[in-house]
């Protein structure tokens, strides 16, 4: 009975991980690696005069971090403590985004921790990969009013394991994650770099 089942339960079964950190990490390290292919000299000329861009590498760690991190606030909030009022509020809007794209352009700009970078990446990528754009009063909020809007959680485990199931839109993400995750594991794994990547979120 989906009824019965504990809260942290539900939690997991909400939260879809293969899509978004496959696909996060499949994006960030595409363009990574076609960033440092393309015009390396050029590069390595606009770190010096802006370093704290993240003309380098991201730490791929952050990015795996950041590509959950709007669920890892809002979905607990909501199932667990109904501080919000829906899964995709806060964590999930623009202001928020924004937020953290400012925070870590400080400190990267303050302390030189580039890294940083991942997490605002993975996060963007996520609001992203949700397709927050179709749900503008949270996407966009406050700009539609204070009030977020409103979701139930009862019956949400079920719905999201229907969807898993018999809706493309959800399972092919997720299948795709997989993929890529499992591409990623296999060239870390080949090119020797488990320890680079525990260690400094580098590969
Ligand atoms: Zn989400």
């Amino acid at each position: 009975m989906l009824a019965s089942r504990c809260r942290a339960c539900r939690i997991i079964s909400v939260v879809l991980v293969f899509g978004h950190i496959g696909v996060s990490l499949g994006t960030v390290w595409a363009l990574s690696s076609a960033a440092r292919g393309a015009n390396a000299p050029a590069k390595e000329g606009e770190g010096a005069r802006r370093p704290w861009l993240p003309w380098r590498s991201l730490d791929f760690r952050l990015v795996v971090v950041g590509s959950m991190l709007p669920d890892i606030i809002d979905k607990p909030l909501w199932l667990l403590g109904a501080v919000l009022s829906s899964g995709r509020a806060l964590s999930h809007s623009l202001v928020f985004q924004a937020l953290l794209v400012a925070l870590v352009l400080i400190v990267a700009w303050r302390f030189r921790i580039l890294g940083l970078w991942g997490l605002a990446a993975g996060s963007l990528l996520h609001v992203i990969e949700d397709e927050m754009w179709r749900e503008p009063e949270a996407f966009f909020w406050p700009a539609y009013g204070w009030a977020m809007p409103e979701h139930s959680a009862d019956g949400y485990a079920g719905t999201l394991v229907n969807a898993l199931l018999h809706n493309p839109r959800v399972y092919v993400p997720e299948a795709l994650g997989a993929a890529i995750l499992l591409v990623f594991v296999a060239t870390v794994v080949r090119r020797r770099k488990v320890v680079s990547l525990l260690r400094y979120g580098a590969m």
